[in-house]
């Protein structure tokens, strides 16, 4: 009997990209999930279905064996911790940076330095790295507006074309990390369903291979 499989996506550029990779390895979806507000989908491998959830709940499902399989960009990961799962493959895609950005020719900030951004954990890190005390202020969206509205001196976030940081008034100052998505698997999984996920991940590497 094959091992079935449960493969987390979120919704967005790593679905978009995800699902011609997929499609190469014979995993396609049945129904068009825009269109539907299902969360588990069927696809055309019997013993494969795909869950679509949020970007940062997937570490948490393959940690937890809810999914064998996920996928999930790097500063994700980073900021979850991800130490429960596999990284098998750097699937080379939704690439950005994550990156400290600050209003062009902004003095250095007198006194302990604020800094807005979601990745709180990873901005505790690399500061804590630098020897340097900041002040982090954890924000869920929208980092850009704060050191516009005199909230934050700097913000930590992802840039892909800067163009979002440019429309600001903001310039990228330090680069924290390149981010790809990656492949991420459940430990018990990769025992118990080795041949299958295996198989996979081989048909993914070629996949990944072919789009270089
Ligand atoms: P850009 O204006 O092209 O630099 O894009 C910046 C905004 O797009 C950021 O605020 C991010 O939230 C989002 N973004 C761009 N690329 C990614 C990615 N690969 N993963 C997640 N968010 C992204």
């Amino acid at each position: 009997m094959t091992a079935r499989l449960r493969i987390a996506l979120s919704k967005g550029r790593i679905l978009d990209e995800t699902l011609p990779l997929l499609k190469s390895a014979g995993i396609e979806l049945l129904e068009e999930p825009s269109k539907s507000r299902k969360l588990i989908f069927p696809t055309s491998n019997p013993n494969v279905d795909i869950v679509i959830i949020r970007a940062t709940d997937v570490p948490t499902f393959v940690e937890h064996g809810a999914a064998d399989v996920g996928v999930a960009g790097k500063d994700v990961l980073m900021e979850h911790g991800a130490r429960g799962v596999y990284e098998p493959l750097d699937l080379n895609i939704s690439r950005c940076k994550l990156m400290v950005a600050a209003k062009k020719a902004a003095p250095e900030a007198d006194g302990r330095l604020r800094v807005a951004t979601k990745f709180v954990n990873i901005t505790k890190q690399y500061y804590a790295e630098k020897g340097e005390q900041v002040e982090i202020i954890k924000l869920y969206g929208s980092m850009e507006l704060a050191p516009l509205v005199g909230l934050a001196d700097k913000i930590v976030d992802i840039v892909d074309t800067g163009n979002t940081l440019r429309a600001n008034g903001l310039e990228p100052t330090e680069l924290i990390a390149t981010i790809s998505s990656r492949l991420i698997v459940n430990k018990a999984s990769m025992k118990m369903k080795h041949g299958v996920l295996q198989r996979l991940i081989d048909q993914l590497a070629l996949a990944v291979d072919n789009n270089r």
